[in-house]
């Protein structure tokens, strides 16, 4: 084991955060999510890997409950997932989620976007909400465009907006769905630098990505999926090195 991963695994492991039991999903006919078991601790960092369609999305959009499950259960922090109303927008808030898409509101400023969820679910003073949404927007390197709104910035710039805004909930876990895959590759890393130091910083971390980079350096563990299951879970040491499935092994030959 490398110093870095000890001195990762040494944060994680102080407590179950995101728990998920025989958790199964359809989409009509098709079962989506099959008898997922996956348990997050608190500190911990997990990358999830798999084929597309193998359901990645699906599980996240399950945690905070964008989309219902068929049967299982799914805890944060002790508690089942509330089903509806104010507590489910306090879930929501727990759990930060940054998309593919950056899903900013295109007719808000920079600022307003991070200042938005603190006022209206966290109830936060606006003065409050203003000076903490300038700090996250100076740590993750966009501080000076805090006055633009989304279109003028760049992918990278916006991608940074969409953390820095999940991060102004304070949220318990941070889900990530494919964070880098709509950016210019030039902006792939900026964005992987503001995760480093998040995951650095001791933050929970579910990411869903390809980057296996990311991968190795910040990941405590790592999820592969295929068709609704998890297949293989392995330190990313050891699964980059030695996958032990087949269809495991099939996926890194193609990616790597
Ligand atoms: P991944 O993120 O691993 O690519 P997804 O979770 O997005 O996989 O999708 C898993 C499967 O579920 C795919 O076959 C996809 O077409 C299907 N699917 C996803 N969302 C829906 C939906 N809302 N309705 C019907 N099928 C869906
Ligand atoms: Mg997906």
């Amino acid at each position: 084991m490398t110093d870095a991963s000890a001195a990762k695994d040494a944060m994680a492991g102080t407590g179950d955060l995101v728990v998920l039991k025989n958790v199964n999903k359809h989409f009509g006919a098709l079962h989506v999510l099959q008898d997922i078991d996956l348990t997050i601790t608190r500190g911990e960092v997990v990358v999830v890997i798999g084929p597309s369609g193998s359901g990645k999305s699906t599980l996240c959009r399950t945690i905070n409950r964008l989309e219902t499950v068929d049967s299982g259960d799914i805890s944060i922090d002790g508690r089942p997932l509330p089903q509806e109303g104010k507590a489910l927008a306090r879930l929501r808030a727990d759990v930060g989620m940054v998309f593919q898409s950056f899903n900013l509101f295109a007719h808000k400023t920079v600022l307003e976007n991070v200042m938005l969820g603190q006022i209206k679910v966290r109830k936060t003073g606006k003065q409050a909400a203003e000076d903490k949404a300038r700090a996250l927007l100076d740590r993750v390197g966009v501080g000076t465009q805090a006055d633009k709104y989304p279109a003028q910035l760049s992918g990278g710039q916006q991608q940074r907006v969409a953390i820095a805004r999940a991060l102004a909930m304070d949220p318990k876990v941070m889900l990530f769905d494919e964070p880098t895959s709509a950016l210019d590759p030039e902006m792939i890393n900026e964005v992987l630098e503001v995760m480093q130091q998040l995951a650095r910083d001791g933050m929970t971390m579910i990411v869903v990505t390809h980057e296996m980079g990311f991968a190795r350096s910040a990941a405590n563990r790592v999820v592969f999926m295929a068709d609704g299951r998890i297949v293989e879970e392995a330190a990313p040491d050891q699964f980059f090195s030695n996958p032990r499935s087949d269809r495991a092994k099939d996926f890194l030959s193609k990616i790597l």
